[in-house]
This record gives C-alpha cells, structure tokens and sequence, in this order.
C-alpha cells in the first residue's frame, strides 16, 4: 500500500508535493539525507531532485499545437489540429488538401457537430511558446486547474476544456508548481480535507511494534538486557515466534503504521465533490484557478482569446441534457 507522504522544501516549511513514499524516494535529491519532520503522517523535509530526474517535469517531445486546418464541405473551418490527424483523414479519402501553408484540408463527408466553429480560441493559430516568458525550448503541458482536481471533473467539462491546457517551459512550471501547491495547502485548510487525503487509520500495534523494532537496532548495546528483552517481546508477539533475527527487526522498522480504510478519499476527489454540487461553483473554482495562475505568474504570451471568464461548458452542450 502507498502511504502519501508531504515533501517539504529543505529549507522550510513549503509543501513540494504529496506522493506515495515510493514515488518521492525517487523524486528526492538524496533520500538518505532527507529528514523525517514526522512520521505519521509522513512528512519529510528534503530537496528534490533536478528537472531531469523521473517524474519530475519533462518537456513534451512533439509540438502542441499543429495550427493545420480542417474545414468542413461547405469550406468553414471547424477546427485546429496537428499534422498526424490531417494525414488520418487524407490517407482514408476522407478529406482533400486544400492547400499546405497553413496545412489546410477540406472533409468529404458532413461531420456530426460543428467542431469549434464560431469560437475563436480554438480557431486561431497558437504560437509553441511558454505562455508566461515566451521561451520556444522545453514546453511542457500545463493544466490551469491541477490535475489532482481537473481527473475528477465531469466529462462535459473536461472534453471541452482545452482552452485550461496551456504551454509552459519547464522553469515557469516548476515555479508555478510552488505557487499552485501554497493554493493547495489554503484549500485544504478551508475545506478541511489534508492534500494527503481522509480516512487513514494510525495502527498503534504497528507504531508500537516499529518503535521498538527502530531502539533495537540503533542502541542494542547501550540498551539494559531487561529492557531489551520487553522491546523484543512486542517483536516476539507480532511475529508469535521466540527467536527475533536481524531481519525480523528490520523488516518491523519498515512497515507502515498508517493504513487506508474503507472510507478513504482523495483530496483532490472529495474537493471536486464538494464543489461540483452545482454547476456554478465548478465554474468559479476553474476561474479562481485561472486567476490564481494570472495573478502569480503574469503570463505575457497568453494565446489571443484566452478569457479568464470562458464558461466552462458550451452552451450547446448545456443545452443537449448531458450536463446533469
Ligand atoms: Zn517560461
């Protein structure tokens, strides 16, 4: 099982991030050398590793936006897209080219919706550049809301919300990652839900068993035998067996004392769930978030049309009965 545990910055008190112990341990510079501020809930206090370490931000390999055209018979465009998709369709016979700069194409066949017809976000041409200082080299994906929030919002929003992916290089990121991990901690505060989530059970037997497990192996010698042979008893009843190896008490020291119950939930889903009861307060936690990323990081390369007021459903959409 995979205990969450909250990096903090190795100088102060700053959540990092929250991940399971396995995925810090490799996210952190040295493991060895972080230090334990506590253990339940596990907290450490370290410094991670580069942005070339795993599962750390990676630049993305291929271009986001394509800018290639696709218009529909009547010769409107209908949407943006990238150059794989364009060849899709031509190698099917199911467009024609219109012409190669910018790539533009034309359907055969007459599409079920209207694509982005109409919207001018999606309509014009977007520059691969990182949104707050403009660089062209080490892009990455940016999701406006968090995706720790974002995996949990109903699919009417999500299809739709290409418009709350931007482009940031990986620098920008990481420093708005800071930003948006402080936002992080204040909600978790308001909403009283810790990033590291609820329901957890704190076994005492396990605690109990891996204090003792830990005095043995640190201070053997210095501890007096009569104290020793009541630390390895509660070894001795855990493992219902008289003789306690090297690795008995080990592999004590190591096990987890916090365990998930049944009732265990996310932050980010229980979040979402509190917050998505209506439409309206899914929408202003989007635009509170759009506003948080503008106020903290003053993007000057913005795609035209961004809004920090966009719904966050179509209207077409609203209307056709999925959105519940
Ligand atoms: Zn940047």
């Amino acid at each position: 099982m995979n205990t969450p545990v909250l990096v903090l910055a190795k100088d102060s008190n700053k959540v990092l991030f929250c991940a399971s112990l396995h995925h810090a341990a490799r996210m952190v510079e040295d493991f060895r050398q972080a230090e334990w501020v506590s253990k339940t809930p596990p907290i450490i206090r370290a410094r991670i590793v580069g942005l070339t370490a795993q599962n750390m931000t990676r630049p993305l390999k291929t271009r986001l936006y394509g800018n290639c055209h696709v218009l529909n018979p009547e010769g409107e465009v209908m949407f943006h897209c990238n150059q794989d998709k364009i060849n899709w369709y031509l190698s099917r016979g199911l467009a024609e080219k219109v012409k190669d700069d910018p790539p533009t194409i034309q359907l055969k066949f007459q599409p079920n919706g209207p694509g982005h017809m109409g919207d001018d976000y999606y309509l014009t041409s977007k520059r691969n550049e990182c949104v707050v200082c403009g660089s062209k080299v080490q892009l990455t994906r940016h999701h406006v809301v968090p995706w720790c929030y974002r995996k949990y919002f109903p699919a009417i929003v999500k299809d739709h919300s290409y418009h709350d992916i931007l482009l940031l290089c990986v620098a920008c990121h990481d420093k708005y990652e800071e930003e948006a991990n402080r936002l992080k901690e204040k909600l978790a505060f308001e909403y009283g839900i810790p990033l590291m989530g609820t329901g957890w059970h704190h076994d005492k037997t396990i605690i109990k068993l891996k204090k003792h497990a830990h005095a043995l192996r640190k201070h053997w010698k210095g501890i007096p035998p009569a104290r020793r042979e009541e630390l390895l008893d509660t070894l001795r009843d855990f493992y219902k067996k008289h003789d306690i190896t090297e690795e008995d008490m080990e592999r004590a020291d190591a096990m987890e004392s916090m365990i998930q119950t049944e009732d265990f939930a996310r932050h980010g889903e229980t979040i979402v769930a509190k917050i998505s009861e209506t439409y309206l307060d899914l929408e202003s936690f989007v635009k509170m978030w759009r506003g948080h990323f503008l106020e903290t990081m003053d993007p000057q390369f913005l795609p035209e049309h961004w809004n920090q007021d966009r719904p966050i459903v179509r209207e077409r959409d609203k209307n056709d009965g999925r959105w519940a």
